[in-house]
């Protein structure tokens, strides 16, 4: 599937931007039960794919890639 977990690429076509987010969201039509695709967004496609799927009333949940979490706040 996806590369190493060392970088994650966002997910939307032709974007070579690192992801700053994960989209976990579900088909119910052709997905049952906990089956989940995930996509991976930079800040600016996290909109789209979101709304995308939204549009779709597909159940999805969007969880940030926290790349900074060793930083001191
Ligand atoms: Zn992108």
């Amino acid at each position: 599937m996806i590369g190493g977990p060392e970088r994650h690429t966002c997910s939307r076509a032709d974007c070579r931007l690192e992801a700053t987010a994960a989209i976990e969201w579900r088909n119910p039509r052709i997905h049952t039960g906990d089956r989940v695709k995930v996509w991976l967004a930079c800040d600016d496609h996290v909109g789209v794919l979101r709304d995308f799927l939204a549009a779709r009333a597909f159940p999805l949940e969007v969880k940030r890639l926290d790349a900074s979490a060793d930083r001191v706040r």
